[in-house]
């Protein structure tokens, strides 16, 4: 099916009713690219977006190019906006609770009642962060401890900051975090499971290693002040970064679909998102649990464009 703006008429104008080309789960800049790309090829296309952004506890988002800086929700409000020039595209705020493939067609249930029936589906649900149980960092994450170097150390150079982690990825994490300030600590919260090597690395590099565990983080406004330490001891630090977020799939649906999880929790894809199930593409943090917003939506860009060419394969075939 290409451009057929009846079809979303079909029904006295509820597009549930309508064979859709395409329904994208997730809109964040991977879901919303891929529905920009699609609206382009003239595809009807159903976005379903429950509006949780992965980031949206952050004030603001950088390195995507020209949006540097900008608020989390203003990217998406502005690829809303830029979306309404194109009538195949159908923004849905829902949930999507249940995906049940049938034949050739999906058909996706959302928490408002809706049934939109597609002959391919993209899934781009993020994921979201279970934080480690330390008293007062939901306070300061994403506005003075964060995961992401490349998203908020540049607002931190120089300043005293603090790791909190432990085990394999430590010690890559600091040569990492060191090169924005060599005012660094490491806080394994408890014994460090790293080699005496590795502790020696640090040493040489001057960046502390503590282990006592940790009582709470102190802050103002969101902003981290000190570390208290299960002894007492205390900690003054600027800012922080956090070695695993505890981050989790937004949503399990594609198991249910028979797309496996793998060892590290993304969801199994190949090239451009495509997946072992025909028709079905994982894009963005789904499926490589950190592709930033504008990693995301170049995933998004490409899936739109394979699964277009799919739909024009298909198409082509079927009218010989
Ligand atoms: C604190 C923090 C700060 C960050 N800062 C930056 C930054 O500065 N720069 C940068 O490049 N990256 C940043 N990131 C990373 C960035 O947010 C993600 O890499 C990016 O958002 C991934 O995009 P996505 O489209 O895959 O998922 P998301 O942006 O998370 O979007 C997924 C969407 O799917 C929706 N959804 C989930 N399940 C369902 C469902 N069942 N039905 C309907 N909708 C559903 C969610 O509500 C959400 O709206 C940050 C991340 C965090 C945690």
């Amino acid at each position: 099916m290409n451009v057929d703006e009846k079809a979303f008429e079909k029904g006295g104008g509820n597009m549930s009713d309508a064979m859709l080309d395409v329904v994208i789960i997730g809109g964040g800049p991977g879901g919303l690219s891929a529905a920009l790309v699609l609206g382009r090829a003239r595809r009807t296309v159903a976005l379903v977006d429950e509006g949780h952004p992965r980031n949206a506890i952050t004030k603001r988002s950088h390195g995507f190019l020209t949006r540097d800086g900008a608020k989390p929700f203003e990217l998406r409000q502005i690829a809303r906006e830029q979306m309404e020039k194109y009538p195949t595209v159908r923004l849905h705020e829902d949930e999507a609770i249940d995906i049940v493939q049938e034949q050739n067609r999906f058909i996706t249930k959302t928490s408002k009642g809706q049934i939109l029936t597609s002959r391919k589906l993209i899934i781009a649900t993020g994921l979201q962060e279970e934080l480690p149980d330390i008293k007062g960092l939901s306070d300061v994450y994403g506005k003075s401890f964060f995961s992401c170097p490349y998203c908020d150390a540049w607002e931190f150079q120089d300043q005293p900051l603090v790791i909190i982690g432990n085990g394999r990825k430590l010690l890559a994490y600091a040569r990492i975090i060191h090169n924005w300030s060599s005012d660094l600590v490491v806080c394994t919260n408890g014994a460090a499971t790293i080699s005496t090597e590795e502790k020696n690395e640090l040493r040489r590099h001057s960046i502390p290693l503590v282990e006592t565990p940790i009582r709470e983080l102190i802050a103002h406004e969101g902003q981290l002040q000190k570390i208290v330490f299960q002894t007492e001891q205390l900690l003054e630090r600027k800012a922080g970064f956090l070695l695993d977020t505890g981050a989790k799939q937004s949503t399990f649906l594609p198991e249910k679909l028979g797309i496996p999880l793998t060892e590290k929790g993304s969801f199994a894809t190949q090239n451009h998102g495509k997946t072992e199930v025909d028709g079905v593409y994982v894009i963005g943090d789904a499926a490589k649990r950190f592709t930033g917003l504008m990693g995301a939506a170049s995933e998004g860009y490409e899936a739109g464009i394979a699964l277009n060419h799919e739909l024009v394969e298909e198409d082509w075939h079927s009218s010989e």
